[in-house]
């Protein structure tokens, strides 16, 4: 590469970079940020002469510009086309993938076969401005947002972002909050429906009053454990990025939420057995979070495993040195397409026998956000007429370093 085209081009692109830099500190998106920097690239690059210059007749090759430009845009993630007029005269690989390969060359309202971009792209004249958008542009569920940017010499600069995620984020939530309103209103009907009856005559019965506060004291309890359930959900999820601190033995945290099932009482307590190896490695955790997750996994196994069959709950170590924590049941089990839904909020395989047993729906979502925060892994295998494993995978605190010393496997039930 001849010296000083070498020092242009390096010249050309610490600009880009010091161009996007100054973007992103100003506030920008990385959105705009890519846009600056693609933009600052064809500018330098069209500066130049987009081929280079023409190479010394005696000297090297010069470098191929334009293969630089490809390959620069073809880094970027998101579709990014060039066009100038109205046709498509470069478009990275990522625009490729999305609008099909033969794009370079054709009418731009055609290649992005969507109204709303035929509209904003129909002049030939650089259209900055407003993004527009694209509902359904590669497949039904798709969204993405065009923006139009300007080269120094008047091609557009059509920059897709993919807002699919954001959207489907932005539906949970208001899904969520639907779900939460509607099972917080059944109970609380309920409620108001007897303290309206109880207050019209029936409280004069005392057999009655007796039955109808008892459903009324259900109800109630019923509103408590899911609005607890929510504020640990909301508490988890806030903490999601803190990596937690404690160290944390597994297995110790089983047997201390054994004996407060035990104390608790219940049919299903005499049906546990839980066990762990001996020389357990401790884990990074939240001992609070991390116990709630072990009450969550037993009390499902416990809850949907058949009255009388066995729930076993281990603590060991796995053949990738995870510490390894699974709950077994011998219940109906789970038919196979429910289980990736499982961790969703609300989501219940059949809704009356969660309510009946006393569940929120949001156990297994609370499960995940814990696993995720101690960076671990969960995994429900299930089995019609068999039963159902809940493992879950978390890393020990130091991988080769024992801290925590049983004499024996200790075995309870
Ligand atoms: P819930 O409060 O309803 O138990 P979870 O989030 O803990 O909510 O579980 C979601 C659904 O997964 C439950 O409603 C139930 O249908 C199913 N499920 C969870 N654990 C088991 C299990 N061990 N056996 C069978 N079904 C289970």
């Amino acid at each position: 590469m001849p010296p000083r085209f070498a020092r242009r081009l390096s010249g050309a692109l610490v600009i880009a970079l010091l161009a996007a830099a100054s973007v992103r500190a100003l506030g920008g998106t990385l959105d705009a940020v890519v846009v600056t920097l693609v933009g600052a690239v064809a500018a330098g690059l069209a500066a130049m002469g987009i081929r280079g210059p023409a190479p010394a007749a005696s000297g090297p090759a010069g470098p191929d510009v334009g293969q630089i430009l490809d390959e620069v845009l073809d880094g970027i993630a998101e579709p990014v086309l060039l066009v100038r007029g109205k046709r498509v005269t470069c478009a990275n690989a990522a625009a490729r993938a999305l609008l099909g390969r033969h794009i370079v060359g054709e009418d731009v309202r055609v290649a992005i076969r969507h109204p709303a971009a035929a509209d904003r792209l129909a002049g030939e004249a650089p259209l900055p401005g407003r993004p527009v958008e694209l509902v359904g542009l590669g497949a039904p569920d798709q969204r993405w947002e065009m923006r139009i940017g300007e080269t120094s010499d008047g091609a557009r600069i059509v920059h897709l972002v993919d807002q699919s995620g954001r959207h489907a984020a932005e539906k949970m939530r208001v899904d969520f909050v639907a779900n939460a309103s509607h099972e917080l209103r059944t109970p609380l009907a309920s409620i108001l429906g007897f303290v309206e009856t109880l207050t019209d005559g029936a409280g004069d019965d005392p057999a009655l009053r007796a039955r109808f506060l008892k459903v009324m004291f259900d109800e109630a309890q019923r509103m408590q454990r899911l609005i607890e359930d929510l504020i640990s959900l909301s508490r988890i999820e806030g903490e999601k990025y803190r990596l937690p601190a404690e160290r944390v033995d597994i297995g110790e945290l089983l047997e201390d939420v054994y004996a407060e099932l035990a104390a608790g009482g219940g049919d299903r307590v005499a049906d546990v057995t839980i066990g762990f190896e001996d020389d357990l490695p401790a884990v990074v955790g939240d001992e609070v979070q991390l116990s709630q997750l072990i009450h969550n996994l037993v009390g499902n196994a416990m809850k949907y495993g058949r009255p009388g069959s066995p729930v076993t709950a281990t603590v060991g170590r796995d053949g990738s040195g995870m510490v390894r924590f699974t709950v077994t049941d011998e219940g109906e089990g789970i038919p196979a397409q429910h289980i990736p839904r499982l961790t969703e909020r609300f989501y219940r395989v059949d809704a009356g026998r969660s309510r009946s047993v006393g569940g929120t729906g949001l156990g297994l979502a609370i499960v995940k956000h814990i696993v995720e925060r101690h960076r671990g892994r969960l995994d429900i295998a299930s089995k019609v007429g068999v039963g159902t494993t809940v493992s879950v995978a978390l890393p020990p605190a130091e991988p080769d370093r024992p801290t925590v010393t049983a004499e024996a496997t200790v075995i309870k039930g």
